[in-house]
């Protein structure tokens, strides 16, 4: 019987299952959508019961329209939305709270006072995290002072927490495990990433109770099986990480140095490296890639707000085009940017600059410029903005890399990916599959039941789609000079 491999995929906005066959083939997707809820300013809430709900829909679902017998599913990956917190009762399975999703900014004034109270320098050597509502922690801390029954229940023992991995974990066993890996664990800002355990010192700091803590197991590891009454078959759980982490993996960027860049709404840049965390200087992340027999692998992680969303900005609010993919037909009817800078700071400028006041500015218009020109200087921002975090990252890390692997809705643009690689001077590699958060937690599921033997194996699966070579005789030079003045120069107006 051919085996196969099931990929949870708990995204922001929906639920997905995919299987893939032996060669990391897509044989089926399903994919349920569920409620965002904004209930104030700056809140963002999902229905824990409803993620679960629509995961197991896309899993029975994929499962039928496979027609495979759930009994050939050798082992299931999870990987999910980071950040986001449940906490619920442990007797009765109800979360006491709905999910406090990554984007919610609530707790973004108690993060102000930690930074007052000068624990940025501590929480950054222990957790490699930025003092920020984005994380875990003030999550957790706000749910328990939300009620006073809520501390009072977490105290006596009655209340568990975890990010949406251990939430699907726990209902998948019927309420058997309550685990998590790594790679989740370090978003928390309670896990202390040197020593790979939760970290009391950061419990204290952010009032949260150890017993509500899930144990931490290995990314590739069968590390619990699903209960046999969920699809009729007791299928181990063995693979588990955050999405970025398993798409890290899921484009084998196993060695340090190996950096990912996915193009979607905003760029995530993320680079292996190694056994080693590093400190960054220039507020980029340092966090957990995952653990694979008891050994961690580390990556430093920075991120773009708005790449592919400038194109959406480009389409909706200036009209040049009608749908994204026309950006690279209407770039390509000139030759170069006409003396065009596009600073895409449509919402702030985050790292290596951190002015979250900086606003989006079109530099060097003059009466021959085109609408091309405009498209242009968009896409090549896309790709400085990503050469701003690359280079601080490899400054870091103190590593150079030579092949950047790219994915996301806009890796897709031949004309982005080809200035990528112009500007970076180095290869950029775009794979065949698009799915590689899954795939990626489908390798460590696989990797860990034997289903694939090892990381050479999985070496043959990955397939190019194209690769960009970096031109040395065009005008790169000039494009990084003028990008440089010119940034320099909106964020000096703005001082
Ligand atoms: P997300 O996962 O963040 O929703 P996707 O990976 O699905 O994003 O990519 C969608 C983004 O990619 C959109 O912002 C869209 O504007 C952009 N995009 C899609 N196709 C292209 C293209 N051919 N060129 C440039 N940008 C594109």
């Amino acid at each position: 019987m051919d085996k196969f491999i099931l990929a949870i995929d708990a995204g922001t906005t929906s639920s997905r299952a995919i299987i893939f066959n032996k060669r990391a083939e897509v044989i089926e997707i399903a994919q349920y959508e569920f409620s965002q809820f904004f209930p104030k300013e700056g809140w963002v809430e999902h229905d824990a019961t409803e993620i679960w709900n629509t995961q197991l829909k896309a899993i029975k679902d994929v499962i039928s329209k496979s027609k495979i017998n759930p009994k050939s599913i050798d082992s299931i990956g999870i990987t999910n939305q980071r950040e986001t917190t449940v906490i619920w009762n442990k007797d009765n399975g109800q979360p006491v709270y709905n999910a406090i999703v990554w984007q919610d900014r609530r707790t973004a004034s108690f993060c102000d006072k930690l930074k007052e109270d000068n624990k940025s320098e501590l929480i950054q050597n222990k957790t490699g995290l930025v003092i920020d509502a984005y994380f875990s922690g003030t999550k957790i801390k706000w749910i328990l002072d939300s009620k006073r029954e809520i501390r009072e229940q977490a105290e006596k023992g009655q209340l568990i927490f975890g990010t949406i991995d251990t939430w699907l974990i726990w209902n998948l066993t019927k309420g058997r495990h309550h685990i998590t890996d790594p790679s989740n664990a370090s978003r928390t800002l309670l896990y202390n990433i040197k020593i790979d355990k939760w970290d009391d010192e950061l419990l204290e700091i952010f009032d949260v109770p150890r017993n509500i803590l899930p144990e931490v197991v290995d990314s590739s590891a069968i590390s619990a099986y699903i209960d046999n009454q969920i699809i009729g078959s007791k299928i181990p759980i063995a693979g588990i990480a955050g999405d970025q982490q398993a798409a890290l993996f899921g484009q084998l960027c196993v060695n340090p140095g190996d950096v990912k860049n996915t193009y979607g709404t905003g760029c995530f840049c993320i680079m292996n490296t190694g056994k080693s965390s590093v400190k960054s200087k220039n507020k980029m992340l340092s966090t957990i890639a995952w653990r694979i027999n008891g050994e961690l692998t580390y990556a430093l992680e920075g991120s773009v707000f708005v790449a592919g969303a400038l194109i959406q900005w480009l389409r909706d609010k200036l009209g040049i085009i009608k749908d994204a993919s026309e950006v690279e037909n209407l770039a390509n009817t000139v030759e170069d940017n006409g003396g065009v800078t596009f600073i895409p700071a449509l919402s702030g400028l985050a790292a290596p600059y951190w002015d979250p006041y900086a606003q989006g500015t079109i530099f060097g218009i003059t009466r021959g410029t085109e609408n091309g020109h405009i498209a242009r200087a968009a896409l090549e921002s896309i790709a400085l903005r990503t050469r701003d975090i690359i280079i601080e990252m490899q400054k870091d890390a103190k590593i150079k890399f030579t092949n950047l692997k790219v994915d996301g809705g806009a890796s897709k643009n031949n004309l982005l990916m080809q200035i990528q690689s112009d500007l970076l001077q180095t290869n950029v590699v775009r794979p065949k599959t698009t799915e590689t958060t899954a795939l990626g937690v489908a390798f460590l599921a696989g990797l860990a039941s034997g289903f694939w033997k090892n990381i050479s194996d999985l070496n043959d699966l990955w397939i190019e789609d194209k690769s960009f070579n970096p031109n040395l005789k065009n005008d790169s030079k000039h494009i990084i000079n003028l990008w440089e003045i010119r940034i320099k120069k909106l964020l000096k107006d703005n001082e």
